[in-house]
Formats: structure tokens, sequence, C-alpha cells
């Protein structure tokens, strides 16, 4: 059986105050799915937000990390200063990341072997633009996105690995990709998976979707055979729209 998960990506929203309030109404609400429950919050504020949740089945994550373990590299955050504030688990690959910060295929498999050596888990995110779409290469652009950062791989690896199928075009922008849309790209990336490392190992790894999941299609999405959770962006900033997703399942 694969897990369920939903993470929220608080991007770079929320100063210390708003972390701690925002950790304080989730706990408020009850969850009643088996789905496992992730945060993402800023590097600043993520010491504080794993000690406030450490008794508690929501697992604080980062949202990205270098691959150097350290050095000289101005700004940045290593794997092993993520692992001393408690963190098990980062994002990496986000499309924000590829966009805005040139984070390369090439670079990203760095970063996961980083993790991977490290003893994290990674959710390894991907997707297509609106033009890889509309020009029937959205499957081509997928398929290159994950041989490119992880099939490099040894079958083990994929026990610590989630992915996250996040079209481009549907971030942020109130455009969902529809349950089926989602399906077909889900069940494409398993058998991306199965020819490579076999049908078993494929059935085995957690693929979410991203882009644009509310309460109102949470389950619909989730419904799907092939989707085994979300990650979350803009809803995940409001506490009872983001456990409405979590309870979703
Ligand atoms: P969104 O973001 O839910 O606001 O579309 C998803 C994401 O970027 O992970």
């Amino acid at each position: 059986m694969r897990k369920q998960i939903v993470a929220g990506n608080w991007k770079m929203n929320n100063d210390l105050a708003m972390t701690e309030s925002l950790i304080t109404e989730l706990k408020k609400h009850v969850k009643i799915s088996d789905a496992d429950m992730m945060i993402a919050p800023a590097f600043t504020n993520l010491w504080h937000a794993f000690e406030a949740l450490r008794h508690s089945d929501i697992e604080v994550v980062a949202q990205n990390m270098h691959f150097a373990e350290s050095g000289a590299y101005t700004g940045e955050i290593s794997a092993g200063m993520l692992k001393s504030v408690g963190i098990q688990t980062v994002i990496l690959g986000h499309s924000e990341r590829r966009a805005y910060f040139n984070e390369t295929d090439d670079l990203l498999a760095q970063k996961v072997n980083t993790a991977l050596k490290n003893n994290m888990r990674v959710i390894f995110c991907f997707g297509e633009e609106l033009a890889d779409r509309k020009s029937n290469n959205h499957e081509m652009v997928v398929e290159n996105q994950i041989k490119k950062a992880l099939f490099h791989l040894n079958s083990d690896a994929f026990n610590s690995l989630i992915l996250a199928y996040e079209p481009v075009w549907a971030i942020g922008t109130g455009e969902t990709a529809s349950p089926e849309q989602a399906q077909d790209m889900h069940a494409f990336i398993r058998e991306t998976l199965a020819n490579k490392y076999g049908q078993n190992l494929a059935d085995s790894v957690s693929i979410l979707y991203g882009g644009s999941v509310k309460p109102n299609n949470a389950r619909e999405i989730f419904s799907k055979p092939d989707v085994d959770g979300g990650l979350i962006g803009g809803a995940a900033l409001k506490a009872e729209d983001f456990m409405a997703i979590v309870n979703a399942f």
C-alpha cells in the first residue's frame, strides 16, 4: 500500500508569529483521514515549527536545500543544518526554484544525491509548462525531468522519494488540472518508473498532485487511483482549508 500524503508548502509566507498561530490553529482541527500530513515553513521558522509539532502527527519539512555539505555558499542551507533542527524531509525541484533560481535537472540530481546521502526523504517536484501541454509535449517533458534528475539512482533510493507532479500552469493560478488530466499523467509517471525499475517499485512510490488544490476539488482529485495525495500552496495558509484538504481522503 502506498502512503497517502498531504503536504503544505508555505513558500515565502508567514513570519515567526504567523507560523506560531497557524500551527496553533492546525492543532485545533481534528484529522480524520489516514493521510500523512506535512508542512513546509520558511527556513527561519523550521526549528520553532519542529518544536511546536514534536508530539503531533504533522511532520515539518524544508522547502529547499543546497547540494554541498558545507562551505563558501553565502546564504545557503545544507542538509546537515536541516537535520540538526529535526528536519528529515526536503522539497526539491519546485517549479519556482526551477524558474526563478535557475535550478536545472542536473543540479537537482546533485541535490537529490546529497539529501539521500544524509538519509533524508525527498519530495521531488516536476511538471510541464502551459506551452508544453498546448503542443502536446507534456509527457515527454515530464519523462525527461524524471529521467535526468532521478534515473541514476538505484531502486533502494525510491524508498526515500515522494514524487510531486505539479503542472506549472496550475500553480497559484486557480486553474487545476482536471482529475482526469492528473490521473493520466500520474499513470504515465508510474509507467515510466515501471519501465526502468519494474512494476513493484512503481506501485510503491507515492505520487502527489500539486496546483490549485482547494477544499472544493481535493476529494475528486484524490479519488483517482494513481493520485496519492497533494502538495498544497495557497490553501495551506489557512488551517481550516488545509485540514479540509487533508480530510478529503
Ligand atoms: P498552489 O501551489 O496550491 O498555490 O497552486 C502549489 C505548489 O506550488 O506547491
